[in-house]
């Protein structure tokens, strides 16, 4: 079958607005709508729908009456579709990169472009998967299978820190596996989104992928919502712990993608000067708004001082600006919510007297959110800036001398969603690296995703996978069936 040809060659989108949601297919707005900000400038760049209860309640009936005949095409003419929207986006790109900087404002020569076509390739790829029934027993009597069947319609809700990539990775295994959506981004990041929302009516049948926008109310009239059969979540463990809860009501399946403190090791005579680079981005990429940031780096006593000192180095040369600029490395922190709560943290640093070896103040007088890279020189283990997760552009730098210590302390936290150990004697760090409790643990490198490769969370990082073959099952029920011959 030729999807291509059932597609309307229009898909044209305006991105000066206005911001619409998609609804069983319709392009609406709402009586009432949000500011939302350039966190570059802090001025007012667009309105977006506040989604009432009612239109809520319509984009659920949508993806619900929309899910069987969905379900029933083959998993070959679903792929088509995704593929389909792949090409529309990407027609699409330049305009959902530019808007991503200007709403999230991460920079748009790197940050945002990755982002972006990352997440086109990402649906592009996902649409090439397919789970195929696993056949348990076959004999010359009996023969028994395992299928995986849809789930129904799947609640979506994303963060503000990666709402292009973090919002695909959701619905392009979601609709691949037969389900149907209701996708709510955050609400300081909702433009981008409600653009793909608007690409996908042109392409996808009506129904398929709606998208609404709104506050944590929003949110929650989804996860509590009768009709809805799965939540997949990403954001703070917090509201993970709600979002559970909520859920609860009526057992829908969960996938919780949540916050995490990731600690980085580095060994004992490690060559650390050609990792700077890599140790630099991990850290502050995307001015630390990263679930998977380096949030501690543990440096082996024997290299501290030297590390220290390059890494500051490094480190200075850094641009912090508005991400329009090409000159600038690091863009704002996205809202104001989050920049008070780095005030927050760089005051505790301050009282508490910690070293520190860059950077350090916050200039509140800027229009724009800015907060300068900042080092901290070995804090007290137990310190607030060690033990949180600062989501931020603040690293404390933590001498260690002994292994078991600080293996001790990489895991004494409620997070355990992903950490890195580094060193010469591979073997070694493996070895430390195997004892790490978090999801992912990358030994000599950092930050490697696939299509293929699970991730997801321990401890109270999450719960279930994303990505993979697993993270394509837990959008579907497993069922098995046996026959005699
Ligand atoms: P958040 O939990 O405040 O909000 C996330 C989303 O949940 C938003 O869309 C919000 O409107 C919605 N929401 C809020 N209250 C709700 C409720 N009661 N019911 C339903 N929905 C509700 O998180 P955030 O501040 O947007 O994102 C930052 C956090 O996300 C950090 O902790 C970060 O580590 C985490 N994160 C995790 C991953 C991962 O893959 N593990 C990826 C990115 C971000």
């Amino acid at each position: 079958m030729n999807v291509k040809a059932n597609i309307s060659s229009d898909t044209k989108v305006d991105y000066n607005g206005p911001y619409v949601m998609s609804i069983g297919g319709r392009l609406v707005g709402a009586n009432q709508t949000f500011d939302v900000y350039n966190p570059a400038t802090g001025e007012v760049i667009a309105n977006a729908p506040e989604a009432t209860r009612e239109q809520v309640d319509e984009a659920i009936a949508a993806a619900k009456d929309a899910q069987p005949g969905w379900a029933a095409l083959s998993w070959e003419e679903r792929s088509a579709y995704l593929t389909a929207y792949a090409d529309a986006l990407d027609a699409h790109k330049e305009e959902i990169i530019t808007l991503l900087t200007t709403e999230q404002g991460k920079p748009r020569h790197s940050m945002a472009t990755v982002e972006v076509e990352y997440a086109i390739y990402w649906v592009r790829e996902v649409a090439k998967r397919k789970l195929e029934d696993e056949v348990i027993e076959d004999t010359p009597e009996h023969i028994v299978k395992v299928a995986h069947t849809p789930l129904g319609v799947v609640g979506a809700i994303t963060p503000w820190n990666f709402p292009i990539l973090l919002g695909l990775w959701k619905v392009a295994p979601c609709l691949i596996t037969g389900n149907t959506m209701v996708m709510k981004p955050s609400p300081y990041t909702p433009l981008g989104t409600l653009k793909f929302g608007e690409i996908a009516q042109k392409v996808l049948p009506a129904g398929v992928l709606n998208v609404i926008s709104g506050g944590n109310a929003q949110g929650a009239w989804i996860t509590e919502h009768k009709d809805v059969n799965k939540i997949s979540f990403t954001g703070s463990t917090a509201t993970g712990k709600k979002v559970m809860a909520s859920s609860s009501g009526t057992l829908k399946r969960v996938t919780l993608e949540l916050g995490g403190n990731d600690p980085a090791i580095l060994m004992p005579d490690t060559d650390y000067k050609p990792l700077i680079p890599s140790l630099f981005d991990a850290a502050f990429g995307n001015s630390g708004q990263w679930c998977i940031a380096i949030k501690r780096l543990y440096v082996h006593d024997s290299i501290y001082d030297d590390f220290l000192k390059d890494f500051v180095a490094y480190a200075s040369d850094k641009v912090v600006g508005n991400g329009m600029d090409p000159n600038t490395d690091l863009g704002p922190i996205q809202n104001k919510m989050q920049y008070g709560k780095l005030l927050d943290m760089f005051a505790d640093v301050k009282a508490n007297g910690y070293k520190i070896a860059l950077g350090g103040e916050i200039d509140e007088s800027l229009s724009g959110n800015f907060v300068p890279i900042t080092i901290v020189d070995n804090p007290p283990r137990d310190s607030r800036i060690v033990r949180e997760e600062p989501f931020g552009p603040i690293l404390p730098l933590v001498r260690w001398t002994d292994l078991e210590d600080v293996i001790a302390d990489a895991n004494n936290t409620d997070f355990g969603l992903a950490a890195s150990v580094w060193g010469p004697d591979r073997d070694k760090a493996i070895e430390v690296a195997n004892r790490i409790e978090a999801g992912t643990v990358w030994v000599n490198e950092i930050h490697i995703h696939g299509i293929d490769i699970p991730f997801g969370g321990h401890k109270q990082s999450g719960m279930g996978v994303e990505n993979g073959k697993e993270g394509l099952q837990e959008f579907t029920n497993t069922k098995t069936y046996m026959f005699k011959k």
